[in-house]
């Protein structure tokens, strides 16, 4: 079965999957997107994750191209063309195609809409099995992190430079010396006393959708989130570390900048919090989280 993709209202194969030249995504990073998995067959925090993209959309003064429905038609009638149960689904919307200008199009211009699907295999993650290495690397992106735009060019640089330095991933830093979040999700400590530490919601960080549905799983788990920054001394001592996001879902790290967390092995609360977001995913822990911003 060849692999299609949803461009602009219509469904192609990848050979001829693409869009304009002038496409305003292409040239100016501007446009917005979501990562949502799917796993046997369940769309995860599908909800969470559609609005926060109306929340970026509004931010960046765009519409959404299709109403949420029509939306998650297209979503699954893509997993169904591909034949997948276990993917990701990456939804683009950019402002569209129109000459080059900094100044926004008319507002008739219509904006792209790009969906695409990729298998993946959430039950045979290594990493969350196994656990991942992260190194602390500078946070030099813009400053409304908050909004889940195209502009990865820093995150791309960090991871890059985190696998070239042989581990896993980057936690970024604040000028501050404050940790902001890994390259692709939003960063876990744990401390001796089992508190769950992650940074407060601000334009510094994106709001997980996987992080919120974390919040309701400690709620219901007796676990206590404390929403502070930490610094990379801090995290070398916690007693688990973890990341969270859409594909990597809960995500041990095992260690920081060459410090073993903990014994360098996948913590208990960790696992724990892995297993309960899977039921969740699974229906089994009642309705799916919304998203807001908190800002
Ligand atoms: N922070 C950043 C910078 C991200 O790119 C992502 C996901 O891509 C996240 C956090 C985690 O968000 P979510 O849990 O909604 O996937």
């Amino acid at each position: 079965m060849p692999r299609v993709a949803y461009v602009n209202g219509q469904y192609l194969p990848y050979s001829h999957a693409s869009v304009h030249v002038e496409d305003r995504g292409f040239q100016f990073a501007d446009g917005v997107y979501e990562v949502i998995g799917c796993i046997h067959g369940h769309l995860a925090d599908e909800t969470g994750h559609l609005d926060r993209l109306e929340r970026s959309l509004s931010e960046l003064k765009m519409d959404m191209p299709v109403d949420r429905e029509a939306l998650r038609f297209l979503m699954r009638e893509c997993l169904r063309r591909n034949n997948l149960k276990n993917a990701g689904i990456y939804i683009q919307i950019t402002r569209g195609a129109a000459k080059r200008d900094f100044k926004f199009p008319a507002p008739e211009t219509p904006q792209s809409l790009v969906i695409i699907t990729f298998p993946f295999d959430f039950d045979g993650n290594v990493g969350v099995v196994n656990g991942g290495r992260v190194k602390t690397l500078a946070d030099i992106r813009w400053k409304r992190r908050d909004i889940k735009t195209v502009a990865l060019l820093p995150q791309a640089l960090v991871k890059q430079e985190a696998v070239e330095a042989g581990v896993d991933d980057a936690w970024m830093v604040d000028s501050d010396g404050y940790i902001t979040e890994g390259s692709a999700s939003n960063a876990w400590i744990i401390t001796k006393n089992k508190k769950l530490v992650t940074r407060p919601v601000s334009y510094d960080i994106l709001r997980g959708v996987t992080r919120t549905a974390i919040e309701k799983i400690a709620s219901e788990n007796n676990l206590v989130i404390e929403e502070r920054a930490f610094k990379p001394g801090e995290a070398y001592e916690a007693v688990e570390a973890f990341t969270s996001s859409a594909t990597a879902l809960i995500t041990p790290v095992i260690e920081i900048d060459g410090h073993a967390i903990g014994n360098g092995k996948p913590g208990d609360i960790t696992q724990k919090i892995y297993g309960e977001y899977r039921a969740y995913v699974d229906g089994l822990r009642g309705e799916q989280v919304h998203w807001e911003s908190g800002l």
